[in-house]
């Protein structure tokens, strides 16, 4: 293929230096396209403008130097320490005793892999020291390097040297010399036609440097550059490219909040019938909070548009009893409410909690989970589609095609982030434009929620049920294992119940974790044989959890061994101790869940955390976080801040798309203003041709991205 064809969507195996097995190992890395590379941008900068000689470094200097290997090879010491040393040189040290050397302590990779040879031209970046493990004076200890490739080197060395000099993570094994490489090869290329992706005019008000620019100046700042605001992704070239990421997520959710905003819904009425029927089932005075977002609930409900809202909530801020009143809305109004639950257990705790609470009201209330036999739930699913069930709770089983609604009015998805965003749409789409409700309790940090949710209106739950007594956390080693027992004992003999809850259910053979199986044969027999201990897991036929939780609700269990099934959802006020086995195998969020199942009555709450010997510092600090806050929110961003901006993880858990360049723990601003302008665009467009053809660009440049926020 002629070079001058390429464009940002040519594979990126058509660029010169990258033959199929590069292809191979960047496509690992999502990178396929021209555009995909070009946007794998630096993580950080070395000042290299002004190179240090060898000769000048005095010790304690921290300097970059571009030398070449005189000799190189594995040493062992008296002591029997290996030691890799390395001499070098560069023109200003050619004279005796005005070498560099460079050492690795037990750095055998080096010697097998044949990492360096004499000759070879490599840049060392580090601290200068005395040498006290050798004859030469100067010594930098497990320096920072980068090996010039051979051949090209002239053209090579205006990357490296003399500039500001982008440090990209390394790709598998192609280094950052070899990335910056493939960086300069595609730009130069692409001079001059790389074309512009945002509209004209929010490039104008925003006064954002062109792509073109913007990529160019990333790579390979010029030299006035200022090198703090480069580290700190914060020139108007990266802050433009930042900028792009947030604005095209946020024209997709705006678009797809605008499709929600006009579609005709079902507009509901607060009658008398409402009012009385709420009365009647409260078994409390809501919080202020809790009749707030009623409020908000039911000004959507009673709207011509339907309703599309996100409620957040912490753990046992009372959640399950603002959505029923909603639910009751509809039906009141002669519509069905669907709850989808990701568990089978939640949902038939929600279920449970739900015919109690309506006992009063003539609803009939149905529950469908994949574990009931087929005939119970043919049976519901008849009585669903003649309109008989008002209130259906249930896992995914709702969402299957044989699945139909006379009415359907409300869907409620409870716990939203372990569900696909996929299946909330399926949910929705039994019914016409239905009211959404959805749950969440995982507290989610503002940028986070806004990136993954904001076509949703969002409604937030900002304070606990009165007379609720902080929890009492306290990490336990596993030889205070006794102690922790005796406080269970003294607990329940006093009337209260206790979860114990392992990680997993099989014994695994990495980790050594104790089966809840076995524990629970264990604690039943020989710990606390006075007690009734119950047994749930996730493998527990459906009839089974049901009963198993129905007991424990009922006391008739007083303590219940568990693995992780009980995280979401579970309410049993009456049970004040939970006992957490291995929590340094837990995160943050799921140790905030697991705890979030006690401390919701009256009684004070206890949640001992029992740590295994061998942990991370990491598992420490979030055990620590734990005994010292109760706070979601406080959790959540702790939790973002210890995995650090590189970890999908938690972007994973929460269904926000994963940004190449935009960072949401350090981004926040430009997120907040990117979406403010996307907004604006989307609903008051100076130029509808201008939305129309970018609406078309970015359904077609970022089919998966779009396709995430489209369905939302
Ligand atoms: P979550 O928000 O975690 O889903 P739940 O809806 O399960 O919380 O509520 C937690 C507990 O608090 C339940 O036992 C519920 O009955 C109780 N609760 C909720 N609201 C109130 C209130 N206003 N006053 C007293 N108790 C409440
Ligand atoms: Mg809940």
């Amino acid at each position: 293929m002629a070079i001058s064809k390429l464009t940002l969507d040519s594979e990126v195996k058509y660029l010169k230096g990258v033959g199929p097995r590069r292809a191979e190992t960047l496509a690992a890395r999502s990178i396929r396209t021209i555009e995909d590379l070009l946007y794998y941008t630096p993580f950080r900068y070395e000042d290299r403008k002004r190179l240090a000689r060898v000769r000048d470094l005095l010790p304690g200097q921290t300097a970059t130097i571009l030398v070449k290997v005189l000799t190189c090879g594995l040493m062992r010491t008296r002591n029997g320490i290996y030691i890799y040393d390395l001499a070098a040189a560069d023109a200003s040290s050619l004279e005796p005793g005005k070498l560099i050397r460079c050492k690795w302590f037990n750095a055998i990779y080096l010697e097998r892999n044949e990492v360096f040879h004499p000759g070879q031209r490599v840049f060392f970046y580090g601290k200068v020291e005395r040498d006290r493990y050798g004859t030469s004076n100067l010594v930098m200890m497990q320096p920072k390097f980068e090996i010039l490739p051979e051949s090209g080197e002239s053209e090579t060395e205006s990357l490296e040297v003399g500039r500001i000099t982008p440090i990209y993570e390394a790709i598998g094994n192609l280094s950052p010399a070899v990335l910056r490489r493939l960086m300069w090869t595609a730009l130069t290329i692409m001079n001059g036609n790389v074309p512009e992706c945002l509209p004209e005019s929010v490039l104008r008000k925003n006064r954002l440097p062109s792509r073109a620019e913007a990529l160019r100046q990333t790579h390979f700042p010029e030299e006035n550059r200022s090198l703090e605001k480069l580290t700190q992704f914060r020139t108007p070239e990266q802050v433009r490219l930042i900028f792009e990421e947030f604005f095209n997520v946020g024209v997709a959710l705006a678009l797809k909040r605008r499709q929600f905003k006009w579609l005709p819904g079902i507009q509901l009425q607060i009658t008398d019938n409402v009012r009385q029927a709420i009365k009647r089932i409260l078994p409390f005075h809501p919080t202020a909070a809790q009749k707030r977002v009623l409020k908000e609930i039911a000004d959507d409900m009673t709207s011509p548009h339907p309703m599309s809202r996100l409620l957040q909530g912490d753990v046992g801020s009372g959640k399950t009893i603002v959505a029923l009143q909603a639910a009751i809305i509809a039906i009141e109004n002669g519509y069905q409410v669907a709850l989808m639950a990701p568990t089978e257990i939640l949902a038939t705790q929600h279920y449970l909690y739900c015919k109690q609470l309506l006992a009063a009201l003539p609803y009939e209330v149905g529950l469908l989970v994949g574990g009931r036999s087929t005939k119970e739930r043919a049976t519901l699913k008849k009585r669903l589609a003649e309109g008989s069930v008002q209130l259906v709770v249930g896992t995914h089983a709702l969402i299957e095609p044989d699945v139909e609604f006379a009415r359907l009015a409300l869907v409620i998805v409870d716990e939203q982030h372990r569900f696909g965003v996929m299946q909330r749409y399926e949910l929705i789409r039994k019914g016409r434009a239905p009211h959404v409700l959805v749950m969440t309790a995982t507290p989610i940090p503002r940028t986070y929620a806004l990136a993954a949710y904001g076509d949703l209106d969002f409604s937030v739950i900002d304070e606990l049920p009165p007379h609720r007594v902080p929890i009492v956390t306290r990490a336990y080693a596993e030889r205070d294992r006794a102690q922790a027992f005796d406080f269970i004992r003294r607990k329940v003999q006093s009337g209260e119940q206790a979860y114990v809850v392992y990680p997993l259910i099989e014994e695994s053979q990495k980790l050594d974790l104790k089966p809840a199986v076995r524990m629970f044969e264990h604690l039943s027999r020989n710990v606390f044989p006075e007690f009734r201990v119950g047994l749930l897991h996730g493998r527990l036929p459906a009839n089974e959890k049901e009963s198993v939780m129905r007991r424990f609700r009922a006391g008739e269990i007083q303590i219940l061994v568990s693995t992780t099934v009980v995280e979401v959802g579970v309410d049993v006020p009456n049970a004040t101790v939970m006992l957490i086995e291995h929590a340094e195998h837990f995160g943050l969020a799921q140790l905030h869940q697991l705890r979030g199942r006690i401390g919701r009555g009256a009684g004070k709450s206890y949640c001992l955390l029992l740590a295994g010997e061998s942990r991370t510092e990491a598992a420490d600090e979030r055990l620590r976080i734990l005994t010292q806050t109760q706070d979601g929110f406080k959790i959540a961003e702790m939790d973002l801040k210890l995995r650090g901006p590189g970890e999908f993880l938690g972007t994973r858990q929460w269904g926000v798309p994963a940004f190449r360049i935009a960072n949401l723990l350090r981004d926040h601003e430009i997120l907040e203003w990117a979406r403010r302008e996307a907004m604006e665009f989307v609903e008051r467009p100076e130029s509808s041709q201008e939305l129309a053809a970018f609406t078309r660009s970015l359904r077609a440049h970022w089919p998966e991205r779009y396709r995430l926020a489209r369905v939302g």
